[in-house]
């Protein structure tokens, strides 16, 4: 019960209170946040910065880059004035640019810590792509950072704001279908190694593809489950073993939680799943796809149809993200969200190393 309760409060569904965090100078009501987005690769170039057009509460004020050529491209492309685009180097002078509220980091998964850190030292709100960073240690030191300086952190689980999503988050309070027994949350698409891009070394990555989309099945165990797990077991398992030599290309793993739930997860780069269901003693409901840009399509026992809620999700989550800036009110995603899957993942590479059940306690 109380992993339910801090499960509640950490997702920001149980206002306990307004955060330390909102101390700094934050735009007022009515007002957009300006959004600086940090790495301009494909995530921020064919989905954040379209979708900042489509917010009500945000604008694009500002970018990072290292990338000189990109940055003609993106002010003709979005009106960004000189004054607000900024490198690597001179990232920290932001800290003198009032037109940045907030930095998108939308960097490789190992640079996260150390700009989400540098941004809350420059006394900005940090919303940071997941997975939040390559271990909890890292991750804690950025939740340090942001209570330190008293600005917001948020971690970008699209899928947390989408409505769909967020109906079986309630159902897990409500249990409409009675106490839920198993929940299986299964992701992932075939893939060959590409050792040449970040998203497969492992400095830059953690696990590769384990990290960067098995992460979606650990966090929704856990937003289905609306309760924290006690104990994992986890397998690896290759099935093109000259490919994936240090990558693991298959994992599942069993969660137990404390109300007895079992929560079944998978990754894998063998094949194409894409699947959150749960199991309850007088039916189910799945969602499938459950995490996509669009196209999400649902059902339960019973006959009821889900179907796409927001026309962006994206918009959705940065206009709920601005919003609770604006407001002073708790982000539905915080960092121990973010650090609760890391530690996670983690225990999955003790599990399999250690060849037995791990407990969390
Ligand atoms: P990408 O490879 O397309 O872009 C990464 C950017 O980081 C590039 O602009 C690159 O130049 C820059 N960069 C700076 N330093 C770098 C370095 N040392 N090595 C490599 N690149 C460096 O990646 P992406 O798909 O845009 O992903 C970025 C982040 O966004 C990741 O954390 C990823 O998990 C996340 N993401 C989230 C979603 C989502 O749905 N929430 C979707 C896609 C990506």
């Amino acid at each position: 019960m109380n992993s339910r309760r801090s499960f509640l409060r950490d997702a920001g569904l149980l206002v306990a209170g307004l955060p330390l965090a909102l101390r700094a100078a934050s735009p007022t009501k009515n007002q957009r946040v300006g959004v600086c987005l940090v790495g301009l690769g494909s995530y921020s170039t064919n989905n954040l910065a379209p979708a900042l057009e489509l917010t009500e509460h945000c604008h694009l004020t500002g970018i990072v880059t290292g990338s000189p050529e990109k940055i003609p491209v993106w002010q003709a492309k979005y009106r960004v004035p000189d004054r607000n685009v900024y490198s690597y180097t001179t990232f920290s002078e932001m800290a003198n640019n009032p037109a940045i509220d907030v930095a998108y980091i939308v960097l490789p998964t190992g640079l996260h810590a150390k700009y989400s850190i540098l941004a809350a030292e420059a006394g900005k709100h940090v919303w940071c792509e997941k997975p939040m960073a390559l271990t909890t240690r890292e991750c804690q030191a950025m939740i340090d950072a942001c209570r330190r300086n008293a600005v917001t952190l948020t971690i970008g689980y699209r899928m947390q704001h989408e409505p769909n999503t967020r109906r079986f988050m309630e159902w897990a309070r409500t249990q409409p279908y009675g106490k839920l027994r198993t929940i299986r949350a299964e992701v992932g698409y075939r893939m060959t190694p590409n050792f040449k891009s970040w998203r497969w070394q492992r400095e830059l990555s953690g696990s590769g593809p384990l990290y960067d989309l098995g992460v979606y099945s650990v966090n929704a165990l856990r937003y289905a489950a609306q309760e924290e797990p006690i104990a994992i077991r986890a397998t690896h398992t290759t099935q093109r073993k000259e490919q994936f030599r240090d990558i693991p290309e298959i994992t599942e793993f069993t969660l137990e939680f404390p109300s007895g739930l079992v929560g079944h997860g998978k990754h894998t780069s063998a094949e194409t799943v894409n699947l959150l269901r749960v199991d309850c003693e007088r039916g189910w409901y799945q969602l499938s796809p459950f995490q996509t840009y669009g196209g999400i399509s649902g059902e339960t026992s019973d006959g009821k149809r889900f179907s796409d809620a927001v026309r962006n999700q994206q918009a959705k989550q940065m206009d709920n993200d601005a919003l609770a800036i604006l407001n002073g009110t708790d982000v539905l995603v915080p960092g121990n969200d973010g650090l609760r899957d890391i530690a996670l993942l983690e225990a999955i590479e003790r599990s399999v190393a250690r060849g037995e059940r791990v407990s969390l306690a």
